[in-house]
């Protein structure tokens, strides 16, 4: 123990990236179906989620955007983000889906811009699992911005697939012309959309 608290890896521990090599290299590669990802929500992708969304390791989004970057379509209007609930967000003291969001936008040069907002009455803020299986839904915030925009929807980890969908299809109704969706992890079986 000591004064150093430079880089470790958030999967192992050792010294040096966010994520070394070797973990890095272990991951699984993520499923054809549903949203873009850069590797599958098992094993180490499971811990590399975790570490940012709860144990707050935030230098993993400017980490994962590098990625990210790489599945990034061009000509992109702007970066938005899938937001979490408001419970989460002050529990935690942040959103990781509007961390990944700028940081992504910040690496290829796209402005972040917050595009959603949990719609009243959403059914995550109760706790009924039958209303929590149906997903967030969402209302377009800043509609101006959407006419004609080619949007990325940026979100931590996709299991249903519910989440982008439904943020998909409102900035789509708020006038957006294409909507791309994209996480960081995603489960091994979607529902094809
Ligand atoms: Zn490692």
């Amino acid at each position: 123990m000591g004064w150093f608290v430079g880089p470790e890896c958030v999967v192992c521990s050792a010294r040096g990236a966010a994520v070394c090599e070797s973990c890095w290299q272990s991951l699984d590669p993520p499923g054809t179906e549903g949203p873009r990802a850069l590797f599958a929500y098992t094993g180490a992708g499971r811990d590399i989620v975790a570490a940012l969304k709860f144990r707050g390791r935030r230098r993993l989004a400017p980490f994962l955007a590098g990625p990210l970057a790489t599945l990034t379509p061009a000509g992109l209007s702007l970066v938005t983000w899938a937001p979490t609930s408001l419970a989460r967000r002050s529990a935690r003291g942040f959103d990781q889906a509007e961390l990944l969001a700028v940081a992504l936008a910040k690496r290829i040069g796209v402005p972040a811009q917050s595009a959603l907002a949990r719609a009243p009455g959403d059914p995550q803020t109760g706790l009924s699992k039958t209303a929590r299986h149906r997903g967030p839904t969402f209302v377009a915030v800043g509609p101006s911005l959407m006419n004609g925009a080619k949007v990325l929807v940026v979100d931590d980890v996709v299991t249903t697939g519910a989440t982008l969908e439904a943020a998909r299809v409102v900035l789509l109704e708020a006038g957006a012309t294409e909507v791309i969706t994209m996480a960081v992890a995603k489960t091994a079986k979607l529902r094809p959309t």
